[in-house]
């Protein structure tokens, strides 16, 4: 209880992107580990390289976790937003798919009041990431690994949020609520915009 209390007290209020904002379209996800192909030996030996290496770094992760377009909303959306924000808004139409940033472990799937329907994902470094607001459940179960790229859910408004987002934190080790604290997700979701 005592961390619900808490975290109700951090509620995540999005605001509207106001008319006009910037919105910019995520790249396609990755493919999930499991659907990766075998690179064909006479590919390795054309001289392709540099290719094969940002092919293999995107199947790796991390990816940013929207499939579609967006938008960073305001300060408000932000980390800290003047209001102990934990996490990055970013503002897209429900029903956008929402993917794994990272390939690990599922360590909470369920619903609070203020984050809706959440999802913590431990990946192997110990640091967790968390994707809240979504639309129903996510289908991946505690103890389930997510490999990156993979759909996880979809975006939604559930709990408190007055939009449509995904709210996104990243946490130290040993993770969301379990001693771990929130860092700004900004500067990593940014640089895996342009990977
Ligand atoms: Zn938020």
């Amino acid at each position: 209880m005592l961390r619900k209390t808490i975290f109700a007290a951090l509620a995540c209020i999005a605001v509207a992107a106001p008319a006009g904002a910037a919105t910019i379209t995520a790249p396609a996800p990755a493919r999930p580990a499991a659907d990766r192909p075998a690179w064909p030996d006479a590919l390795k030996a054309s001289g392709a390289a540099p290719v094969l290496k940002q092919a293999r770094r995107a199947l790796a992760g991390p990816v940013f976790p929207l499939a579609g377009r967006f938008s960073w909303g305001t300060f408000e959306n932000a980390f800290g937003g003047g209001r102990s924000h934990e996490g990055q808004d970013l503002l897209t139409g429900c029903g956008t798919p929402v993917i794994a940033a990272m390939s690990g472990r599922v360590t909470e799937n369920e619903f609070e009041g203020a984050a809706g329907n959440l999802l913590v994902v431990r990946v192997p470094s110990g640091e967790n990431y968390a994707y809240m607001h979504l639309q129903e459940p996510a289908s991946a179960k505690v103890g389930d690994r997510v490999s990156a790229g993979e759909p996880v859910g979809r975006v939604g408004q559930t709990g408190r949020a007055s939009t449509c987002h995904l709210h996104f934190e990243w946490w130290t080790a040993p993770g969301w609520y379990k001693g771990g604290r929130a860092v700004d997700p900004a500067p990593r979701l940014r640089s895996w915009l342009g990977r």
